[in-house]
């Protein structure tokens, strides 16, 4: 699934892409079930994200978290409901036109046998390798890294060999940035550095993508926070959805991970 995305992604051409006003980012679950062989994982999942919100989802292992973000870039289909994207079913768009709006950035980052610039410039689309464009990519890039937290730009231009999973993380973050999506997703794309820094990078992402749709899964309430709206899911369903403030005041789950994470 990966591979095909990525495949998806560099075969898009400019004159394919939707125009840029049509590109708005909002997304919509109505009533989505989904399994994979039969099993089901979401239950009528119901939901809303307008353009500009960081919406996450936070839950238990193995609630659903990746399976609803698979089905917004469609690596598979719902088995009930509807994804909307600009109110438009994913089913009637066209994989390379869902997938030209979409950033995926995954916890578990795959990296080309190339250099670190390289693996990065993999995001910019239609960019020919050390074309104009491309070389304004990796300037970019080298801007996002270098607000990025621990000076993690003095190892751009090296080979991808022996890097951490946090700099591994990083160089996906810095890929999905290059795309200029209208919606950003990271999955657990954070959980190999510590939480202070994770904190300076969910704060460096939101000065690049203020007006992005993006959905952040994540397991530390300090980087979710923030963010406009929480979701949180258990055993596929929704059981709580707020603000951080409106969630503690509920006193349900995402109290007691807050008191689990912060004490009382
Ligand atoms: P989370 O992201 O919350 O940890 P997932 O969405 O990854 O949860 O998984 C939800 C459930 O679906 C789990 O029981 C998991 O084992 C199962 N699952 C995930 N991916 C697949 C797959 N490709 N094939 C079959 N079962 C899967």
């Amino acid at each position: 699934k990966i591979r095909e995305f990525f495949e998806t992604e560099t075969s898009i051409s400019n004159t394919e892409q939707p125009a840029e006003e049509d590109i708005k980012g909002v997304v919509e679950f109505k009533n989505v079930s989904f399994g994979y062989e039969g099993e089901e994982v979401l239950k009528n999942v119901s939901l809303k994200a307008s353009p500009g919100q960081t919406i996450a989802i936070i839950g238990p292992t193995g609630s659903g978290k990746s399976t609803l973000v698979n089905l917004i870039c469609r690596f598979y289909d719902c088995s009930e409901g509807e994804v909307l994207i600009d109110n438009i079913n994913v089913r009637d768009m066209e994989l390379r036109n869902l997938r030209a709006k979409i950033s995926v950035a995954m916890q578990d980052v795959f990296l080309f046998s190339d250099t670190i610039e390289g693996n990065i410039a993999y995001g910019v689309p239609d960019a020919p390798y050390e074309s104009v464009k491309w070389a304004a990519g990796i300037a970019d890039a080298h801007k996002f890294i270098s607000n990025l937290p621990e000076g993690y730009d003095t190892i751009i231009g090296e080979r991808g060999v022996g890097l951490s999973g946090g700099q591994r993380q990083r160089i996906a973050l810095a890929r999905a940035i290059l795309k200029d999506p209208s919606i950003l997703i990271l999955d657990d794309t954070t959980s190999s550095v510590d939480m202070e820094t994770e904190f300076e990078i969910h704060k460096t992402l939101r000065s690049f993508y203020n007006n992005k749709t993006t959905f952040i899964i994540a397991h530390r309430i300090a980087s979710v926070k923030n963010a406009d709206k929480i979701i949180v899911i258990n055993g596929g369903t929704i059981i709580e959805q707020g603000t951080h403030e409106e969630l503690l005041k509920q006193k349900g789950y995402y109290y007691n991970v807050y008191l689990t994470q912060f004490g009382d």
